[in-house]
């Protein structure tokens, strides 16, 4: 089977389509689209549509069906149109009757009001629309044209931003899109609405920038960062793959995610990310990441992720090359992006990857690899003790991706690093866009291009439950982990006068919630104090030491003053009230930093690391 992501705007331009998809949003307002999909050139005696049960990327499967409405069929032949048989396959798949017609059409409705970066999202002010979720496959009909003509009021919606190809200009007919195939088809999200909307060429290539936001956003600035993410991560491959990319970015309360395309990424993040440094620097590091895997997954990729099966669970041991290699890299290229100092990556290694990853007693359970092939069912169906069960991906995969690059600076003496083992890598996929990689090519590659032999670590590493080991492969560039206690804060008034000094947070292992003046358990990690104490998920914590607790803090804060001392802890499980007792721990942090004093070798190899294009 061949599969082909590659399409280039020009290549759609004038063209027909054999199957289309006329897509009506007068019922916007109830959340639905309406479809009709026509196949023409029908032969045989029946034409089989499949609804997606999951969308590449996010590996779940989520029975897109679900949300569609009522199928009807219809066959037209000599221009008469009549109503067709059709039987149910299965949950997403319908098999219409073609009485010796030629063309089939079939006329459903999409119900879609779930607002995350893979699912449909359509109220009255803009739809927000996931081809998985919306658009039926013609079974045996995949490597045709595919065309998508929209229907909508473009006065009250101007904007469309999508990766698919205008085929020609928007008209009284609608606007009028292309896939060269299904596969591009489905991998083509669209925002359709009245969102902001910048473009700027870069690299040679047409960029889009579109925000979707019911609060101001400065979008030049944007517009500005963008410039240089694409120019930083280009330089790493020397040059974009595309004629056009699309940033579609979703400004919604609570989110943060985002999902990646061959010609656009989806990214959605809380409207504060653009008035807050800290949750800007975030939303910047979720840009260089969905961006990075235009290159890291949609085409250098696992031999299970492309060609897909739309319709099951597609497996792979591989998603620590996928999510675990880009989770290194977002970060990484924040700092070559000039977003974050020296030191700031540095504590962003420490905070977000070593010491999240020290709290996840999961890694000494499942293997990296596991974790991977399992996705379906552990990342993206987290049970609430899942981090005692296993560890994620993106963050073990991602740690172990940095001890790789590592280990390659130092065993070449600096000569090379990972972005020789990417360029390897990318080189392959050129040679052969249609078929991924096996996890022995991929390895295989990477030693060449860098001239390490690293298989038998890289495979213990991401088959192995034990700790990794971090000072062997910190010690050549000059590092050094520590673990240490934190510290409370020095506070100070006036002209320096120390405050009354105010107790360290303690580590209990609970995670708790604050909901209506109660405090609730909503995780508890294995080994912890209060995993000890017995304390369980979905405890209600009622008093500490004989005091009401009736929030997180007020509870920090009775813990605090307690320190190393043994507190009575009453709770109440399942509507019957328990009393225990808690020794809390100091909270633990993992600080990587550099050590006081370098040899010139281990100065150099640190250099090396982290010098910026
Ligand atoms: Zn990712």
């Amino acid at each position: 089977m061949s599969y082909q992501i590659e399409q280039r705007d020009e290549q759609l331009r004038g063209t027909t389509a054999r199957i289309m998809y006329d897509l009506h949003f007068d019922r916007a307002s109830q959340h639905l689209v309406r479809v009709v999909m026509t196949v023409s050139d029908v032969t045989g005696a029946t034409v089989t549509a499949v609804m997606p049960a999951w969308t590449p990327g996010s590996y779940k499967v989520r029975d897109y069906a679900g949300y569609q409405g009522n199928v009807e069929a219809f066959t037209v032949r000599g221009g008469v149109k009549t109503e067709a048989p059709f039987r149910w396959r299965d949950k997403s798949s319908v098999e219409i009757t073609t009485n010796g017609a030629d063309v089939v059409e079939l006329h459903y409705v999409v119900y879609g009001f779930e607002r995350t970066v893979r699912t449909n999202h359509i109220n009255r002010n803009h739809a927000f629309l996931v081809p998985t979720a919306t658009m039926m496959y013609v079974e045996g009909r995949m490597q045709e044209i595919h065309h998508v003509v929209l229907h909508h009021d473009q006065h009250a919606w101007p904007a469309v931003s999508t990766q698919l190809s205008e085929v020609v200009p928007p008209s009284e007919r609608g606007v009028v899109l292309g896939a060269l195939n299904y596969d591009i088809l489905a991998d083509s999200p669209l925002e359709i609405g009245n969102h902001l909307v910048r473009t700027f060429d870069v690299q040679g290539a047409r960029h889009e920038l579109a925000v979707a936001s019911s609060q101001p956003v400065d979008i030049d600035w944007l517009a500005e960062q963008i410039r240089v993410i694409v120019n930083t991560e280009a330089a790493i491959f020397g040059s974009v793959p595309y004629d056009r990319y699309v940033f579609i970015l979703q400004c919604y309360p609570n989110s943060y995610g985002g999902l990646e395309h061959a010609r656009s990424s989806v990214n959605a993040v809380d409207p504060q990310a653009l008035l807050e440094t800290s949750k800007a620097k975030g939303l910047l590091a979720l840009l260089c990441h969905e961006y990075f895997h235009l290159w890291n997954v949609k085409r250098i990729r696992p031999v299970e992720l492309g060609p897909f099966d739309y319709t099951k669970e597609n497996y792979t041991p591989m998603l620590w090359l996928a999510e675990g290699v880009t989770s290194y890299y977002d970060d990484l290229l924040s700092y070559r992006c000039g977003f974050l100092t020296q030191d700031e990556y540095l504590n962003t290694l420490s905070s977000e990857h070593l010491t999240r990853l020290m709290l996840v007693p999961g890694r000494f359970r499942m293997s990296t690899r596991d974790s991977s092939f399992l996705s379906w069912v552990k990342l993206y169906l987290q049970s609430p003790d899942g981090n005692n069960r296993f560890p994620s991906y993106y963050l073990k995969g991602g740690v172990v991706t940095m001890l790789l690059d590592l280990y390659i600076i130092d065993h070449t003496d600096g000569r090379t690093s990972l972005d020789d083992g990417l360029r390897g890598l990318w080189e392959r996929y050129l040679q052969d866009p249609s078929r991924g990689l096996t996890e022995d090519e991929c390895i295989a590659i990477l030693e060449r291009s860098t001239g390490v032999q690293l298989r038998d670590r890289l495979m213990q590493w991401l088959n192995g439950t034990t700790e990794l080991p971090y000072a062997e492969l910190f010690e050549p560039l000059g590092l050094k982990l520590l673990v240490e206690a934190e510290t409370a804060p020095a506070i100070t008034f006036g002209e320096n006068r120390s405050f009354a000094s105010v107790p360290a947070i303690r580590f209990t292992g609970l995670t708790v919630a604050e909901s209506s003046g109660k405090v609730l358990v909503k995780g508890v990690l294995d080994g912890s104090p209060g995993q000890r104490a017995g304390i369980g998920i979905d405890d209600e914590l009622v008093a500490l030491d004989g005091t009401r607790v009736t929030g997180t803090k007020q509870m920090d804060q009775i813990l605090a003053a307690a320190g190393d001392r043994e507190v009575l802890v009453t709770a109440q499980c399942d509507g019957v009230v328990y009393s225990t007792t808690m020794s809390t721990a100091p909270v633990m942090k993992a600080r990587l930093q550099k050590m006081d004093t370098m040899t010139s070798r281990q100065q150099q190899l640190f250099d090396r690391w982290l010098r910026r294009p």
